[in-house]
């Protein structure tokens, strides 16, 4: 028996370990070894024989084919993510550019919302269901979709208990409950939000790997989000070339984010021109898809109105100077006085925490500091 063949080359049609060929008459059957498919074997034994030889060529190329998946699907953005009427996609982030309607479970971009309101309609702009217009009602909506077994109401029902929102007492525990339910039903929204519940340690052990597969199927399924933090992972871990390939794609379905952090790893010299100049290219004709008269109409109409009042993101300081104190608003609502006996001259120092990892969840830190010297006079 010759010991000379190139055993461990795939596109030899002999088994790997002892070179044996298949034969006309059919006696000896090759069969791919089943996590890599680079080799082939005549036979078990073979294949055990094999095995400590084979092992760190199979498992790099298992390792390979897994990236090949990751980086080629999900670059379309999921049905969820457009809006039923005009059918475009909602730019990003969607929270900013749609309403959720808890009639019909919907997304309907501001443009078709505001044709809608213009047309004097003030019911669903999809369903035509009358809108509640108090959380008891809104949360009665979304319940009866629950009971249905609607995904997008498991999810929403579970974002009103991580959040603590329509009246509910904030459960975390029963948000991630909500969240595996709903992802298991087939929401992606849901999944990315498990995502998030474990990379934050909120209503479950804080665990980066699950957090990772999480983002990983939804990013898979197109989710731009789970693309981005999936690309901030990588670069956590100093892998700058796989954070550059996730957030190019995230950048062409239109995430600003991602562009952003291209362009700061192209400055840092860990990414390229060229990188940069095709996330700018492909988030601008993302940008530009996603217009219409409409909505760029919508936009100028909320930027007229004072474009940070009623934004979840945003928080109001309020400072009364009759009784010393600084309070603390959001969505209108007082959430408490954060420095009292205030008198006399201060200076405050504003830090903002983003890492940029997180599309919606940066701090700010409001701190008493000394005063600057004053270089003026
Ligand atoms: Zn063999
Ligand atoms: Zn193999
Ligand atoms: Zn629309
Ligand atoms: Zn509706």
């Amino acid at each position: 028996m010759s010991r000379c063949i190139a055993v461990d080359d795939g596109s030899a049609g002999v088994c790997a370990n002892c070179g044996k060929g298949s034969d006309a008459a059919g006696t000896v059957k090759l069969r791919n070894c089943n996590a890599c498919r680079l080799v082939k074997y005549c036979g078990v034994d073979c294949q055990r024989a094999h095995r400590k030889q084979h092992k760190k060529a199979c498992k790099q190329r298992v390792a390979e084919l897994k990236d090949e998946q990751l980086y080629s699907q999900g670059h379309e953005r999921p049905e969820g993510d457009f809006c039923p009427i005009c059918t475009l996609p909602i730019p990003l982030p969607m929270r900013e550019h749609s309403v959720f309607m808890e009639c019909c479970m919907k997304r309907i971009c501001n443009g078709c919302a505001m044709a809608s309101f213009k047309r004097g309609m003030s019911d669903c702009a999809f369903c035509r269901t009358t809108t509640a217009d108090n959380e008891a009602d809104t949360l009665a909506m979304i319940q009866t979709r629950v009971a249905k077994k609607d995904p997008v109401a498991i999810n929403n029902l579970g974002n009103s208990y991580f959040r603590g929102g329509l009246g509910l007492q904030k459960d975390m525990r029963g948000a991630v409950e909500l969240y595996t339910e709903a992802a298991e039903l087939g929401s992606i929204e849901a999944l990315y939000n498990l995502g998030n519940a474990y990379d934050l340690g909120k209503g479950v052990q804080q665990d980066m790997a699950k957090a990772v597969e999480f983002w990983t199927k939804a990013a898979m399924e197109g989710h731009a989000g789970s693309r981005h933090n999936l690309g901030c992972i990588e670069a956590e871990r100093g892998n700058y070339n796989r954070a550059v390939i996730h957030w190019l794609i995230s950048a062409k379905m239109g995430a600003k984010d991602s562009v952003e952090n291209i362009k700061r790893a192209f400055m840092e010299g860990v990414g390229t021109k060229e990188q940069y100049a095709e996330a700018l290219k492909g988030y601008q004709d993302a940008v530009e898809e996603m217009k219409s008269h409409d909505r760029d109409e919508a936009s100028a109409l909320r930027r007229s109105r004072g474009a940070l009042e009623g934004q979840e993101k945003v928080a109001g300081l309020l400072l009364d100077l009759d009784e010393g104190t600084l309070a603390v608003y959001k969505n209108g609502k007082r959430l408490g006085v954060m420095q009292k006996g205030l008198s006399g001259e201060y200076c405050w120092m504003i830090q903002v925490d983003n890492t940029g990892r997180h599309m919606c969840s940066f701090q700010v830190l409001v701190e008493k500091a000394t005063m600057p010297a004053d270089t003026c006079e």
